[in-house]
């Protein structure tokens, strides 16, 4: 099953990206690698928890995300959409595909790294949708690691979500 990426859900098909199960599923590693190496503050990090917690144990064909729906603070908003802008940038360059047990397959993943550099590249604040964060939050529970100091994995240095490590569940 493929699945689909867009800015908003609502958009038409052509302005969304089809990814296959495994292909979502690299991706989101190495995505996950480099926010997890760039992230400076606590909005930042909270995303890079979000992303983290897109796995197959949500289903297959039901990893994809609307990037207005991730939780975006308004108040850093431009602060932490230039930081994703980074994120592409540094994932281009293998940011820690050195911690991975398997080589990604780059000649596939550098166009979608570029897809998504360009919506978040042109994502507006109105695109973002104003209730995500609170409704993410609204779901967690006290131990959640990113009320708890956002602990990292050892062995791959990525922010840990309540099922733990995004590449050592894997
Ligand atoms: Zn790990």
């Amino acid at each position: 099953m493929a699945n689909i990426f867009g800015i908003r859900r609502s958009d038409p098909p052509e302005e969304q990206i089809s990814i296959s199960d495994q292909g979502t599923d690299v991706l989101i590693q190495i995505l996950v690698l480099a926010a997890s190496a760039l992230a400076e503050t606590d909005s930042q990090k909270r995303m890079a928890v979000w992303l983290a917690e897109h796995d197959a144990t949500r289903g297959t064909g039901s990893i994809g995300f609307a990037i207005a729906d991730m939780p975006w603070d308004s108040a850093s908003f431009e602060a932490d959409r230039q930081f994703w802008v980074r994120v592409m940038d540094a994932a281009s360059q293998k940011t820690g595909w050195n911690t991975l047990n398997f080589r990604p397959n780059a000649e596939r993943l550098m166009p979608m790294l570029g897809w998504f550099r360009k919506r978040f590249f042109r994502l507006r604040a109105e695109d973002i949708n104003p209730d995500a964060l609170a409704d993410w939050c609204d779901e967690m529970d006290d131990d959640d690691p990113t009320l708890n100091g956002f602990p990292r994995c050892r062995q791959h240095g990525v922010y840990l979500t309540w099922c733990g490590c995004r590449i050592c569940g894997n």
